[in-house]
């Protein structure tokens, strides 16, 4: 008899009321947290649903047919989310990522991103808006979403090969459909195009090369993305971490590669450029080589919850004072309070310990 696992949904209820100090208790400015980190990038959850169940994500043992996701009338409306972008913008926030579960599947998100679009950093610069997607939707709505004023988007792709692809999906989607959306993204002006390859040793690792040379002198920006022990129900085991080191060096044999300079301070991926000129790539390694130092990363789930770390297990619920009598200066000490109090470094200090802990699910809160 198959073990039947439980659906950890009641994970993301564990919230906790966000306290709300008094004027005199905040300094005034953009907040830095306990390690010197300002809040640079925040991350928006626009959906818990997906339609793909990618099985270092969302396995299918868990988001099965009968998985509980969020009712609509929980989720932060785009008012509640332009609402709490404008306080957070005035935290010192440049950058939005929109994500999921798969955002493209949230209806009219083009009308969440015309809100945003049409609102300016501190220093009067338009906000940097970008958006995480499967790709599955993204060829039929690639022109709205560049007219809606989004800049940029990555696309997940796990495998150039068709067959590991659809393994890695686990709904049998064809690889060919995503290639199609990343070509009329490309085609309406959303750029540069990252593509995100999460690499599981044993699984998918053989596909590193081979998606290395489609992406190729594309102008397209692949990365490969260790497999981490987000959540807690994707089975992670250290033995099915291929390091990025290993990564680089089975590139370089095929195509010689030679480092770059990041773009920003705290950019996450570590950039490598092929020295024929044929384009760069990029490694994500939050296992062997943390990048908590630079965090400038919050991010808030679908229905309203602040999170300080991709790993921690519990949220701060902004949404109950969104949706209280609280104005938005009360909001907005309340974050800064949250943030002041941030000293979240979770791939600093993973262990086997750590990474059995219940954290809350990615699928939730974004990559
Ligand atoms: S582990 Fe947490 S603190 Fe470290 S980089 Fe990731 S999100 Fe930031």
């Amino acid at each position: 008899m198959t073990e039947r696992i439980i659906s950890i949904a009641d994970e993301r209820y564990q919230r906790l009321p966000p306290h709300v100090p008094a004027p005199h208790e905040i300094p005034a400015g953009p907040p830095t947290d306990r390690l010197g980190r300002r809040l640079h990038d925040l991350r928006i959850s626009v959906t818990d649903r997906c339609n793909f169940r990618c099985t270092y994500c969302m396995p299918k043992s868990v988001f099965g047919a009968d998985y509980a996701f969020l009712p609509q009338s929980s989720l932060l409306s785009f008012e509640e989310i332009e609402r709490l972008v404008r306080i957070f913008i005035e935290h010192g926030v440049e950058k939005i990522r929109l994500t999921g579960g798969e955002p493209l599947l949230r209806r009219h998100v083009e009308r969440l991103i015309e809100k945003l679009a049409r609102l300016q950093t501190r220093q009067g610069q338009p906000l940097d808006i970008t958006l995480t997607t499967n790709g599955s939707l993204l060829a039929r709505k690639a022109r709205a979403l560049r007219d809606a004023g989004l800049q940029r988007v990555t696309v997940s792709l796990d495998a150039i090969d068709d067959a590991v692809f659809r393994q890695m999906n686990d709904v049998d989607f064809p690889v060919a459909d995503v290639l199609e959306g990343i070509a009329a993204a490309a085609a309406a002006g959303l750029a540069p195009i990252k593509v995100n390859m999460v690499v599981k040793r044993g699984v998918n690792d053989a596909q590193i090369v081979p998606t290395a040379r489609h992406f190729r002198g594309s102008g397209h920006i692949l990365r490969f993305i260790e497999f981490m022990d987000v959540g807690a129900s994707n089975g992670w085991q250290m033995d099915d971490v291929l390091p990025s080191a290993e990564v680089i060096a089975r590139i370089h044999a095929a195509f010689p590669l030679r480092s770059l300079e990041a773009n920003y301070q705290g950019e996450v991926a570590e950039r490598w450029a092929y020295q024929d000129g044929q384009g760069e790539i990029g490694v994500i390694s939050s296992v062997t080589r943390p990048f908590c130092a630079g965090c400038t990363r919050a991010r808030l789930s679908t229905e309203g919850r602040l999170y300080t770390c991709l790993f921690a297990d519990r949220g701060h619920d902004l949404r109950a004072l969104l949706r209280s009598d609280h104005d938005d200066a009360q909001i907005a000490r309340a974050i800064a309070h949250l943030w002041l109090g941030r000293d979240d470094r979770y791939s600093e200090i993973r262990s086997a310990q750590t990474a059995a802990l219940r954290k809350i699910e990615m699928s939730y809160i974004g990559g």
